[in-house]
């Protein structure tokens, strides 16, 4: 069962921009991390290029995103966090979900990370030169060397694991809260994806897993993850935490379920799933 076809339903990403800028194209803001957004009635927008102006705010790094709706879409880094008036506030990209428009939150997600991208690969990583953007591509290279860097993305997988109608679920040690998700860690480099949810599972539980199969998957940008989001059946062994990332994990059926991801992340997805199917 595959879950997230598609994320976007209004945009379309683009890396040349036009000749010309509107005064009404989107502008992502940030600065140190959070986003400058207009709050009015429990409602956050992003703003324009003409408030950007209007405010006064001076940026660099500026990236071209692509098309939102029909709006032209960049993001910049602000120099200060400089003096905001009327009702535009930096706010921390992830107290935002449920106030900007689902769409504008996941492409948020994406200008952070192409933001970030851009400030960290100013120099060449293999002979220190200044880079230069490539034309036509998301890419940055040395005009010394010809190295070439794209924006990097760390896969991750995350999985749910059955056993006799119950769901292992594990309490984290960087949890602030009580809640219990399902097993997630990086890929590593060789390894396959499903190579990675039998060797996460069996670190940090000590459970082997069988039937692996692809659920869906989620850009995640806290910093620039892709969650790869599985299923799987257990095989053996008997639950074992590592007590390093994992300091409790149970197999729970769903009239005894814990405190579980309340936000609509692809763990809660797979929890959701696993729900729905020993209801039937
Ligand atoms: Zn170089």
């Amino acid at each position: 069962m595959i879950h997230t076809e598609g994320i976007y339903k209004r945009y379309i990403p683009g890396v040349i921009p036009p000749k010309d800028r509107s005064d009404e194209d989107t502008f992502f803001v940030f600065y140190a991390d959070k986003l400058l957004v207009k709050l009015a009635d429990g409602k956050a927008m992003i703003p324009v290029v003409k408030d950007i102006k209007d405010l006064g705010l001076t940026c660099h790094h500026e990236q071209y995103l692509g098309i939102f709706e029909s709006s032209h879409c960049y993001v910049a880094e602000a120099l200060s966090e400089a003096k905001l008036q009327g009702d535009f506030y930096f706010k921390d990209l992830r107290s935002l979900f449920g106030h900007l428009d689902e769409d504008i939150f996941i492409l948020a997600g994406k200008a952070i990370q192409i933001l970030a991208w851009n400030q960290t690969h100013q120099f060449c990583g293999k002979c220190g030169s200044k880079t230069v953007t490539k034309e036509g591509e998301r890419a940055k290279i040395c005009p010394q060397c010809g190295f070439f860097t794209y924006p990097r993305i760390s896969p991750a997988i995350i999985t749910a694991v059955i056993r006799d109608g119950k769901i292992l679920l594990a309490h984290s040690k960087n949890f602030k809260s009580n809640m219990y998700s399902v097993i997630a860690g990086f890929v590593e480099p060789g390894e396959t994806l499903e190579e990675c949810v039998k060797r996460e599972v069996m670190e940090e539980v000590g459970i082997r897993v069988k039937n692996i199969k692809y659920f869906g998957s989620e850009p995640w940008p806290f910093p620039n993850s892709l969650m790869v989001g599985f299923t799987s059946e257990y095989e053996s062994g008997e639950i074992s935490v590592d007590g390093i990332e994992i300091d409790d994990a149970r197999w729970y059926g769903i009239e005894n379920l814990p405190e579980i991801p309340t936000r609509i992340s692809i763990s809660r997805k797979l929890i959701d799933c696993f729900i729905e199917t020993q209801r039937k």
